[in-house]
């Protein structure tokens, strides 16, 4: 019975059509993915309903017991998944786990070291616009300008001078494996807490694709939502007891109130499906195709930053094309193609015109796609932004991307947002 189109047949219109979109055009965003139909059943359910502030068996409200026994169930999975002593799954997002590691570690005033946003950091690494760049004293470093990769001889001048209590590692559009030792040896050098934010690899860590920061940095935080291909949330993990405790308090009564359970459930159920055999060689593919993709564009003419990708996610750099990335982001829209601008690093442009492009293979690759059809995704995009005057070149590419859509449907048993 589908409830909701009865009682609200406005939102559920407008559910519907956003199914309708995400069948009908190629999700290219790095950090988006399509969770299983489970993970969005476990989602819908009265576990909405539930006030549980505290942690499983101690607890501010009655009535706890079965909400008790699904949020230690995700805890117990997500520390099997990735060797952690201690997970707190609470984190409504990425950003709030982050907070929540601010709160526990640092004193406003306190120096912190992280990427810069223009070269592939994240907003809550010290952006001036965010709280940890206006509680925290900020000190960041880029990429090398040559090889567009991490330099641990310039990471470490950085750290000498200024001597921060706490360096970030991890990012949003960085395509190259993260060497968690060698941040470490210079996070001891200095004396700093060493937090690695995996929101976008966690997946592949997951999988053992990417090296695991959780045995080597004092505290790992993450979104559930992009390669780990869970309901959107965060998560804290660490090796350390003491510091998970300190953790703990800091998400409740930090920096949040009543956990959402319904997506802990849904978290649970995420983490039960990267345990699989079957996650590993979805991860596996992930990278595959993202190569696939990232080698055709370069077939094509195109540059992509640090010249490939070691995981699910490239930059290209449309400097050479003479085109920004908000004009090829449109492009892409318009053949329905979902990407997002991105700086390059060292861009000349704003960070709303942008020089680049980010492009992911976490999404289709769960619809089934493989290296052919990233090849084929690749001459779409290349055919779009090489004649971008051209109508019929961009007719053309709107109907390869429907044969794309058509031969991997998805969430094929979801009709009207329902299961049949
Ligand atoms: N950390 C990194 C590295 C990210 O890329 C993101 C999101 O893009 C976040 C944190 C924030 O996650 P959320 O959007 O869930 O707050």
């Amino acid at each position: 019975l589908d409830i909701l189109s009865t009682t609200d047949p406005t939102v559920a219109g407008i559910l519907q059509q956003e199914l309708q979109r995400q069948r009908d055009h190629l999700e290219l965003i790095a950090s988006e993915n399509f969770t299983s139909a489970a993970v969005l059943a476990a989602q819908g359910t009265v576990l909405t309903n539930k006030y549980a502030e505290g942690l499983p068996g101690k607890r501010y409200y009655g009535g706890c017991e079965h909400i008790d026994t699904v949020e230690q169930l995700a805890i117990d999975r997500v520390k099997e998944l990735f060797g952690a002593a201690h997970a707190n799954v609470q984190p409504h997002s990425g950003a709030q786990a982050n907070f929540a590691v601010f709160l526990a570690l640092l004193k406003p005033g306190d120096t912190i070291m992280g990427m810069d946003l223009s070269h592939g950091g994240h907003l809550t690494h010290g952006s001036p616009v965010n709280v940890s760049g206006k509680w925290f004293n900020v000190v960041q470093y880029g990429v090398d300008p040559e090889t567009e990769q991490l330099n641990f001889d310039l990471i470490r001048q950085v750290a000498l001078e200024h001597r921060p209590k706490m360096i970030i590692c991890g990012y949003s559009a960085y395509s190259r494996i993260i060497d968690f030792e060698q941040f470490r040896a210079i996070a001891d050098e200095v004396g700093a807490y060493l937090l690695a934010d995996m929101a976008h690899i966690a997946g592949l860590v997951a999988s053992g694709h990417h090296p695991n920061p959780v045995p080597i940095c004092d505290v790992v935080t993450t979104t559930t939502h992009k390669t780990l291909r869970g309901p959107r949330g965060g998560l804290i993990l660490t090796r350390d007891p003491d510091l998970g405790k300190k953790f703990d308090k800091a998400v409740f009564p930090g920096t949040q109130g009543g956990p959402l359970e319904h997506v802990i459930a849904a978290k649970a159920v995420a983490f039960g499906e990267a345990l699989q055999p079957e996650f590993k060689t979805y991860a596996g593919h992930v990278i595959e195709n993202a190569q696939a993709l990232a080698k055709q564009l370069q077939e094509r003419g195109f540059k992509i930053v640090s010249d490939g990708t070691d995981n699910h996610v490239m930059l290209v750099d449309l400097r050479s094309i003479g085109m920004t990335g908000k004009q090829a982001d449109l492009l892409m829209g318009q053949v329905r193609i979902t990407t997002n601008k991105n700086t390059v690093p060292f861009d000349p442009e704003s960070p709303f015109v942008t020089s680049g492009l980010r492009l992911g293979s976490p999404a289709m690759t769960t619809r089934g796609m493989g290296v052919t059809e990233f090849t084929e995704i690749a001459n779409i995009i290349a055919d779009r932004l090489l004649s971008p005057e051209d109508e019929s070149v961009a007719q053309a590419c709107i109907d390869r991307v429907g044969q794309l859509c058509d031969r991997f449907p998805l969430y094929p048993h979801l009709q009207n947002l329902v299961p049949v």
